[in-house]
């Protein structure tokens, strides 16, 4: 058996130089949508795509590896892989989601509730009466999303997930604000981990994709033969480019949390900013437990301006290095606004409950100059009503 590799040489070289044909040191990309039977009943051990694919499978045993996981799915999108776990739960079942999540799986959890499929009850993760409160009522998954977004709220992984096993639950987490280069949730006692790779994972914003990597061995067969029926699974070229991108992840998510260290002491120390969110700031309320479970604090930060809707125009109008845009986790800086961009759809009612408040920006912290990133941010200061 050959000695496990330290996961900064999985990400880099995991199944290089593994082409038997021509010796490729790049695993080479397998488009083809169909391989060919080698006689009569007798099928390779690739018959089709939707089912299984090399490229698509070279990718899922990397992040496996990363996420110390039996096993992993590619889906098409983040969304997608949330649902997969969705699925495994089965007709009926309750699910623990924090009220605070990602506007897309606040959506999808509705949706699927409105169909008569779940039970989903939206808690506080923070409000431990709340929790065990709902834990009781017989939930068979816990969703999990650690930092939140856009709150980027902590939640003690290992803690949560021993209190839903006793109740007989399993634990998804959502580890996407992360990505296995700081956390690790499966050691940790989760079942499942849910990426959209869409982020972090393949990093440079031109892929839209996710998986599902599982800690037990049944829990990948069952999702492997679900993909397959509704046909979700990733498309080969996404999975190049992502493993690709996977290649670097570690340089990048250093690199990148360093950034968004001097951001967030920046932000703190700004007179137009009444509150920042960073869990890397020993002033964050989960600072501790993040210390505890994470490898770093990431790359993701949000902040409160001090003012209104007329503060927060002048200021995206204003910024500059950082893009007015969803997404995150890609070698570029972007900042949104939730209320009217990636959390609009919640709707007022449950953004309120949740905390995300309508001066809250968030900014997903890129590769670029330290100085010209907090350059950037002085420009957009420097636009508001009032400023000099
Ligand atoms: C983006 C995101 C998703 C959804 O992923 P897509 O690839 O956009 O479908 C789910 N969870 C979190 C935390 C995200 O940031």
């Amino acid at each position: 058996m050959a000695k496990p590799r330290d996961l900064h040489t999985v990400a880099a070289a995991n199944g290089v130089a593994s082409d038997k044909p021509f010796r490729a040191v790049t695993p080479p990309i397998y488009l083809s949508s169909t391989f060919a039977f080698e006689g009569y009943e007798a099928g390779g051990p690739y018959e089709y795509t939707r089912t299984a694919n090399p490229t698509r499978d070279m990718l899922a045993g990397t992040i496996a590896k990363l996420e110390g996981g039996a096993g992993a799915v590619i889906v098409c999108s983040g969304m997608a892989a949330v649902d997969v776990v969705l699925a495994q739960a089965g007709a009926g079942a309750r699910v623990i989601a924090p009220h605070d999540c990602y506007g897309g799986t606040y959506r999808l959890l509705e949706a699927r509730h409105r169909l008569g499929q779940i039970e989903v009850t939206f808690v506080d993760f923070g409000d431990g009466a709340v929790l065990a409160d709902a834990l009781s009522r017989a939930p068979k998954l816990v969703l999990i999303e650690t930092p939140s977004n856009p709150l980027m709220r902590v939640v003690d992984i290992k803690a949560v997930a021993a209190q839903a096993k006793a109740v007989g639950a399993k634990v998804a987490v959502d580890n996407t604000f992360l990505s296995p280069a700081l956390q690790r949730p499966i050691a940790l006692g989760a079942d499942f981990v849910i990426h959209s790779t869409t982020k972090f994972l393949n990093g440079h914003s031109d892929v839209v994709g996710g998986a599902v990597i599982a800690a037990a061995e049944a829990d990948v067969e069952a999702m492997a033969e679900w993909v397959n029926i509704v046909g979700v699974t990733g498309a080969p070229f996404d999975s190049y480019l992502t493993l690709r991108g996977v290649r670097t992840l570690f340089a990048r998510v250093e690199r990148q949390q360093a950034n968004a260290m001097a951001v967030a002491r920046f932000l703190d120390s700004h007179p137009r900013v009444r509150a920042v969110h960073y869990p890397g700031l020993p002033s964050h309320p989960d600072h501790a437990v993040a210390q505890g479970q994470q490898a770093g604090a990431g790359a993701m930060l949000s902040f409160e301006l001090a003012g209104g809707p007329a503060e927060v125009r002048a200021f995206v109008e204003g910024v500059e290095v950082f893009t007015l845009a969803e997404s995150l986790g890609g070698v570029e800086s972007l900042i949104a606004h939730p209320a009217t961009m990636t959390h609009a759809r919640m709707g007022i009612e449950a953004r309120r409950i949740a905390g995300i408040g309508d001066s809250l920006l968030r900014l997903s912290v890129g590769l670029e100059a330290e100085a010209d990133l907090i350059a950037g941010l002085e420009a957009g200061f420097a636009a508001l009503p009032g400023a000099r």
